[in-house]
């Protein structure tokens, strides 16, 4: 008989906010074991766990993938002054620079489920984010001044996208208006892409990084499955649903708990509509998107939250792979068939 071993409600940033993996030990005929290593990463708490794997190369494989998700960091962060993103937000309007070839990436499947996704996902909304604050050192606790919101909105929608679709590495060409972008709705699963990626190089095929929720699963664990529970919009520390999962499989979830205040009794949350330049009001409160990649599944998940139910199952047959699972504001569920998970009354 299984029995979850530890319930883990990461202790994470005030700011955010997560799912809650449950570890399954095996029975205690078996020797295998899960090891489990917690740091602070991309301002969240990722925890990697391995099953079965000798020491030595455990821990070379996972200190290996922390080091790979603190680069993309510094690489992708809008938040660090240093990262590259950022001197790409620095350069000058009208002018070409260089590119790195891995941030291209990125920035171009970020455009690519711009397009697809009739402009819910933008990368490119930068001066909005930071005007909001949800995410900042001293974040917010009131909405802006809506004179100042509509201007930023206004040179939001006349800045002539950049491009970067057309542009390949070395160099860029930044449009009018300069670089606007922001890449905190795709990086990090793209970071989880690449954890798995550098354990896989090391030799370790059954594997778990999870960052602050958002994770990819690669393997199996022994006879049992990954147990990963969602969590619940509403009750902290309480799941929704959980997932038990037995192959390689990502899963992303974008909520308005996650990054939020409470002003005049309302509620505001860091996932923006584009189209309004305000706190997405689709209907859901909570989208967890299952894939076989992290990147995929984190700008997904950010998108349907801003589309919507309807829009979002209309747009679904573009992407075969992928399995959703809503929650309405009213907290009933709409749950796709393959969608791997036993809901919680
Ligand atoms: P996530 O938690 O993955 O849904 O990403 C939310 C983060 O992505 C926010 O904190 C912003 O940095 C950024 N963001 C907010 N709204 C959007 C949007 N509509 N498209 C792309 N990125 C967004
Ligand atoms: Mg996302």
């Amino acid at each position: 008989m299984q029995q979850p071993s530890t319930t883990m409600k990461p202790r994470l940033h005030p700011l955010l906010t997560f799912l809650i993996i449950f570890t399954i030990l095996p029975g205690c005929s078996q020797p295998q074991t899960p090891h489990t290593t917690t740091r602070l990463v991309m301002g969240t708490l990722v925890t990697i766990t391995t099953w079965n794997v000798p020491e030595a190369q455990e821990r070379q494989g996972v200190a290996d993938a922390f080091r790979e998700m603190q680069r993309i960091d510094r690489l992708m962060s809008s938040h660090h002054p240093q990262s590259l993103l950022s001197t790409l937000n620095r350069a000058e309007e009208n002018s070409t620079i260089a590119l790195d070839p891995e941030l291209a990436l990125v920035i171009r499947r970020g455009v690519e489920i711009h397009q697809i996704t009739a402009g819910a996902f933008d990368p490119e909304l930068r001066a909005l984010i930071r005007l909001w604050n949800f995410s900042g050192d001293q974040p917010a606790t009131t909405p802006p001044d809506p004179q100042q919101l509509a201007s930023v909105l206004k040179t939001q929608k006349k800045r002539k996208r950049n491009r970067l679709i057309n542009q390949n590495p070395p160099a860029m060409s930044v449009g009018t208006g300069g670089a606007n972008l922001d890449l905190g709705a795709i990086a990090k699963g793209y970071a989880i892409d690449r954890a798995i990626t550098v354990l896989q190089q090391a030799g370790i095929t059954d594997a778990l990084v999870n960052a602050g929720g958002d994770l990819r699963i690669l393997g199996s664990k022994g006879e049992a499955p990954w147990r990963i529970g969602i969590q619940h919009p509403r009750r902290d520390g309480e799941v929704i649903a959980v997932s038990e999962i037995r192959s390689d499989l990502a899963m992303v979830t974008s909520g308005d708990y996650e990054r939020a205040f409470v002003h005049n009794d309302r509620r505001y949350h860091h996932i923006l509509d584009p189209e309004t330049g305000t706190p997405s009001d689709s209907g859901l409160i909570s989208v967890s998107v299952q894939a076989p990649d992290a990147m995929t599944a984190d700008a997904l998940s950010t998108a349907f939250f801003v589309l919507g139910e309807k829009r979002s199952l209309t747009l679904l047959p573009d992407f075969p792979d992928v399995e959703l699972l809503l929650v309405r504001s009213d907290g009933s569920l709409h749950r796709t068939a393959g969608f791997i998970a036993t809901l919680r009354p």
